[in-house]
C-alpha cells in the first residue's frame, strides 16, 4: 500500500520512486513530507554539507528574450551590464572563495555563446584557478 512511511523507506533502500508514486507525495501535507525529506537527508549526507559558488563573469546585454531571465536586454529589470570579467578579476575571487572553504567555483556568462576572445580569456582564467589555487573543480557555463 502507498503512503509517505513505505516511500520513505523506498528512497532509503535506494530505489526510485515511479511517477504514480511521486504524484501521491505532491498531494500530501507539507510537514510529515519534511520529516520524511529530513529524514532521508539525514540517512545520506549526515550533517555535512559542501559550499559552492558562481561568479556572474559577465552580465547583461543578451539580444535573446528569454522571459524570467534578467540578463536579457528586453528585461526592464536594472540588472548590472558588463562585459567579460578579466582573468584576474575571476582568478582573485576563486582564491577569496576558496579561502573561505568553498569547494566548488562556476563561472556564469550572459548570453547565447562567446567569442573566441572570451573563451580563450576563460581558458586563461582556468588554467590560473587550477595552477593558482588549486580548485578541485571549476564548472564554466553559459547562463
Ligand atoms: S542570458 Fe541566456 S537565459 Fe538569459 S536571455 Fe540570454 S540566452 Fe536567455
Amino acid at each position: 500500500m502507498m503512503n509517505l512511511e513505505y516511500l520513505t523507506e523506498k528512497v532509503l533502500d535506494r530505489d526510485v520512486i515511479t511517477k504514480e508514486e511521486a504524484l501521491f507525495l505532491y498531494s500530501r501535507p507539507l510537514e510529515p513530507l519534511c520529516k520524511s525529506a529530513d529524514k532521508i537527508r539525514r540517512y545520506f549526507c549526515s550533517e555535512q554539507f559542501d559550499l559552492c559558488t558562481i561568479i556572474n563573469a559577465k552580465s547583461g546585454g543578451c539580444p535573446e528574450n528569454c522571459r524570467f531571465c534578467t540578463q536579457s536586454s528586453h528585461s526592464r529589470t536594472q540588472a548590472e551590464c558588463y562585459p567579460l570579467l578579466s582573468a584576474e578579476r575571476i582568478v582573485a575571487q576563486a582564491k577569496k572563495n576558496q579561502e573561505q572553504g568553498v569547494l566548488r567555483y562556476s563561472i556564469v556568462t550572459s548570453g547565447k555563446c562567446l567569442s573566441d576572445r572570451e573563451i580563450d580569456q576563460l581558458c586563461e582564467a582556468i588554467r590560473q584557478i587550477k595552477k593558482k589555487s588549486g580548485f578541485p573543480s571549476v564548472f564554466p557555463s553559459v547562463f
